[in-house]
């Protein structure tokens, strides 16, 4: 089931979530304010045992302006950060 939000979604290949299922939440890209896209912050360490983990932040930053969205927990409403 495809939920709305309140900004258009992309993933890694900057397709528009609209035309794909849920497989790949959260986005890689959110549209920013200023037309260019935030990417989705993942940080990424090898645990003591050296399996690669990333870490999702749920946190988008624009490259162009710096404006910074996050999403809550269960939530599909983008939050601006400032
Ligand atoms: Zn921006």
């Amino acid at each position: 089931m495809f939920r709305n939000t309140n900004r258009r979604c992309y993933n890694g290949y900057h397709v528009p979530l609209e035309t794909m299922r849920y497989a790949s939440w959260p986005p890689t890209y959110v549209e920013c304010d200023c037309g260019n896209l935030a990417k989705h912050i993942v940080h990424y360490r090898r645990l003591p045992c050296g399996t690669p983990h990333f870490a999702q932040t749920w946190i988008w930053e624009c490259p162009i302006c710096g404006q910074k969205y996050r999403l809550p927990k269960g939530s599909f409403e983008f939050e601006s950060i400032k």
